[in-house]
């Protein structure tokens, strides 16, 4: 077979974000035989994409070729990958390799996203020695280490299979790990990509209360639609904090801003509650919290990070045994440039996928 071409959209610069992706060619990793190579076909856009193309959590090595909502087409597996065959249709989500190696603390207790030793995310990081550097799914072809590419049940369709890999797993894993479903009243904070799922999955979990969180009240309708039982509008709401205080069990918070009012999300949590932040502001900054809200509440404040392979095949397909649909609009490749700015500029509803 001759050698595949990858070709994608490179961002170069910081101002890449600002619809400045060039397409070209670009080298994947170097092969071995735990790898997979795939014919993307779709490739969801996350907030996370933002983030890196504008090098807002640190120096991205440009040039990167952001997404890490990837499904496609097994064109070449290695020798050592045994779950995929070629031509099986397949997935990739934010993380390319761990150590895997078996005395790892994380690693071999299945929580692979959280590895200390080496964690190579899909897109925008270096492998060790001279493997070269990960590229993402705006692209023809993707090279990512089998572990973390993931076969597709048949129920789902591709295009909402995509955006379920990165930001469907970020908000089921944490809802599922902190006790989400009956006898329990859930808040999402940030209803966008993420967080359009999280009002999906802790529905589909059974929790007897699912409350979306939001700034404007013009997600509302769209909101409740989406199944949640309620909605607030934290710009236009009067006093929403005071009058749903202590209403919930567990937040998952996927707002990136240091600016959130996370004094007045906290207040709506029960005595005990659990609040999760999964959003990922630049440069890390959270707004303060003033420790007499944690000490009378008893509350516990959390993180998670996306999700291990064995949570992301088990999300997949309790998503098509539960008949979970996102809400997506799928957009050509070719105009990945246009769906980036649109997606900055929050018109997403609630989530773009590139075809190719
Ligand atoms: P998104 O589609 O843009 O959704 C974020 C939502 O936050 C927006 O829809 C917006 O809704 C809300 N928001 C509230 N205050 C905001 C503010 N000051 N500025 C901008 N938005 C604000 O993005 P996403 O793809 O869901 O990603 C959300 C965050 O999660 C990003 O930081 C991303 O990097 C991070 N992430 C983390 C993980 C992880 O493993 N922890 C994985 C994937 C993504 P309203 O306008 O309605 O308020
Ligand atoms: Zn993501």
């Amino acid at each position: 077979m001759a050698d595949t071409k990858f070709e994608g959209w490179l961002g170069k610069d910081k101002d890449s974000v600002e619809g400045k992706m060039e397409w070209g060619q670009f080298d994947p990793k170097k092969w071995t035989e735990d790898d997979v190579d795939i014919e993307i076909s779709h490739c969801g856009i996350c907030g996370s994409d933002l983030h890196m193309l504008s090098s807002g959590w640190g120096p991205t090595p440009y040039p990167c070729v952001v997404g890490h909502e990837i499904i496609g087409k097994a064109v070449k597996v290695g020798k050592n990958v045994k779950h995929v065959k070629q031509g099986d249709r397949v997935g990739v989500g934010a993380q390319a390799r761990s150590c895997l190696q078996k005395d790892c603390p994380d690693c071999s207790h299945g929580i692979e996203n959280h590895c200390h030793r080496e964690t190579i995310n899909t897109y925008g990081s270096v492998y060790p020695k001279d493997e070269g550097k990960s590229y993402g799914g705006y692209a023809t072809h993707n090279r990512t280490n089998g572990h973390f590419v993931f076969n597709i049940p048949e129920g789902l369709d591709s295009a909402a299979a995509a955006p379920m890999l990165c930001g469907g797993i970020t908000v089921y894993s944490p809802l599922k790990r902190n006790g989400c479903g009956p006898g329990k009243t859930v808040g999402i904070v940030g209803v966008g990509g993420l967080g359009h799922f999280g009002v999906l999955f802790a529905k589909a979990l059974g929790a007897d209360k699912v409350v979306g969180i939001s700034r404007k009240a013009d997600k509302r309708d769209d909101v409740l639609k989406l199944g949640a039982d309620q909605y607030i509008s934290t710009d236009e709401d009067k006093d929403w904090a005071k009058h749903n205080a202590q209403s919930l069990d567990l937040i998952v918070c996927t707002v990136s801003s240091a600016k959130m009012p996370l004094q007045g999300y906290l207040n709506l949590l029960k005595t005990h509650g659990t609040f999760i932040q999964v959003g990922a502001p630049d440069g890390g900054e959270l707004p303060p919290i003033n420790a007499f809200t944690l000490l009378s509440g008893g509350l516990k404040v959390g993180g998670s990070g996306i999700g291990a392979p064995w949570e992301i095949q088990e999300m997949l397909q309790f998503a098509a045994d539960k008949g979970v649909k996102p809400w997506i609009q799928t957009r050509s490749m070719k105009d990945a440039n246009e769906a980036v700015v649109d997606m900055k500029d929050g018109k997403a509803r609630y989530r773009y996928v590139l075809e190719n």
